[in-house]
């Protein structure tokens, strides 16, 4: 790490100390430890302010540095760009907004607009809005109920806790927005229904959609939204047959269907988009983290032409468009960000390292599962991979969250940062995260491997 200065640390501590708010975090812990400050960064590693280097297992800790730290290509294309025009609202146009929009469109074929935003929850909730205006104009206001599943998440703003499947994220944020409606997660190893499995099981978890729909009038339901892969509900990936189902039923109650790509999307998966595995069609599709691997903030809220044209050819009137505006979605440092790391990703065929560095993570954490049996079930998809761990394999009892915790401090202290799922509901909050930059190597992969062989051994 260059230019340290520790004295100058010990102030930021305690100006941290004393003025942050940490998320997620209950502050009580800091009282007796110190805050972590992560003071540099470079590649796959970040050191603290004790000069300690981590190897990052998580992308930033949330799915979002996907090309790596301390990418001068990325800081030169913001600086130039900021140094020529940094801001203007995109009512009017900007020159990187134009081209990263039609670099990302030609990434997405059937998609065509993109609506910049700063954050995956705004961006979400701009597709919220537009399938409540497209109730409003072409259906009397009847198809407002939006759809989404247990486990996913969609952001923190109280419309997409209203649309969040984690219990005890959204416990005490109520009251919610009303319209939306829960169905059934699809995790066959938590298994909802005990006569089927494989594709049956994907099927079964379709089927639910569509129990739901009926529950509630199909002319009341609009839209249906979900995370490709669900990401901090525990790495929950589709079960064979389900996508197909899910088509049908969309295409049957003539829903809208919104993709979150918030965490599966700019190659997290080994593909562009998460959805990309599966065929599927999506009307809205929302991104953030990875757009611009957190060099800038921005997010994107990409529509279907489909989507588009309802939202063309109306009437000249205030009710016609779509009245929306996101004031930082006109900063150009977001767009520029977003070109250079989408060409790094292309420069260094990042998707394809993804791809093959996510076997050998899986493939490691298979052989971890045959040695400690507290490794319940292992899934992922290229770069974006959990480990549920259990306290019994036979009947499938969640480990301790405590144990869960003990677990992700000791790779900590060993320098390799993983993660843990969120609390969602108790006893949903045991799968490890392992979610390392598209650039990891396999040495890095073994080394954050290793680590949690370690820490297994010590904590259970
Ligand atoms: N969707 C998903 C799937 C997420 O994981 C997240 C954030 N973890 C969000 C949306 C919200 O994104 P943000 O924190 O940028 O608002």
């Amino acid at each position: 790490m260059d230019d340290l200065h520790m004295n100058d640390l010990s102030d930021i501590v305690a100006a941290d100390r004393a003025h942050i708010w940490h998320h997620l975090m209950p502050h009580k812990s800091l009282e007796t430890t110190d805050p972590r400050i992560i003071v540099e960064g470079k590649g796959m590693r970040v050191w603290d302010q004790h000069g300690k280097e981590h190897l990052d297992g998580v992308s930033g800790g949330v799915w979002t540095v996907n090309v790596g730290y301390g990418r001068t290509e990325i800081a030169d294309a913001v600086r130039d760009q900021l140094v020529k025009m940094n801001y203007f609202a995109q009512t009017l146009g900007s020159v990187p907004g134009a081209r990263f929009a039609e670099r990302l469109i030609a990434k997405m074929p059937g998609m065509s607009r993109v609506f910049y935003a700063n954050s995956g929850s705004e961006a979400n909730e701009k597709a919220f809005k537009m399938v409540r205006q497209i109730s409003a104009r072409q259906h009397g206001g009847r198809k407002y109920k939006i759809l989404y599943r247990d486990r996913d998440y969609h952001g923190t703003t109280i419309a997409n806790l209203s649309a969040g499947g984690q219990d005890e994220r959204n416990a005490q944020y109520g009251p919610f927005t009303p319209g939306f409606v829960r169905v059934p997660h699809c995790l066959e190893y938590r298994k909802q229904w005990d006569d089927v499995s494989g594709a049956d099981y994907g099927r079964r978890a379709a089927d639910a959609i569509e129990e739901v729909i009926l529950r509630e009038g199909p002319d009341t339901v609009g839209a249906l939204c979900l995370e490709p892969i669900t990401a901090g509900g525990g790495v929950i990936l589709p079960p064979p047959g389900y996508w197909e189902r899910v088509g049908e039923i969309v295409r049957k109650y003539d829903l809208l269907l919104h993709l979150d790509e918030v965490v599966c999307g700019v190659g997290r998966t080994g593909e562009w988009f998460g959805y990309q595995h599966y065929g599927i069609e999506p009307d809205f599709v929302t991104m953030a983290k990875g757009v611009a691997s957190g060099y800038a903030a921005i997010s994107c809220m990409v529509t279907s032409e489909r989507v588009f044209e309802m939202f063309k050819d109306v009437p000249d009137d205030h009710l016609g468009y779509f009245r929306d505006i996101s004031t930082f979605g006109g900063c150009t440092a977001g767009p520029a960000a977003a070109l250079e790391n989408m060409a790094i990703i292309e420069r260094e065929d990042l998707l394809a390292n993804c791809a093959a560095m996510g076997e050998r993570l899986m493939g490691n954490l298979h052989e971890l599962a045959e040695r400690h049996a507290v490794i319940g079930d292992v899934r992922g998809k290229g770069l974006f991979c959990g480990a549920e761990l259990v306290s019994d394999r036979t009947d499938r009892t969640p480990a301790e969250e405590a144990r869960v915790k003990a677990v992700v401090a000791d790779c900590m202290e060993q320098g390799v940062v993983i993660g843990a799922s969120n609390r969602s509901m108790p006893g949903f909050n045991n799968t490890l995260l392992f979610s390392p930059a598209l650039i990891a190597t396999a040495d890095d992969i073994d080394a954050i491997t290793d680590s949690v062989d370690r820490a297994l051994g010590r904590v259970f």
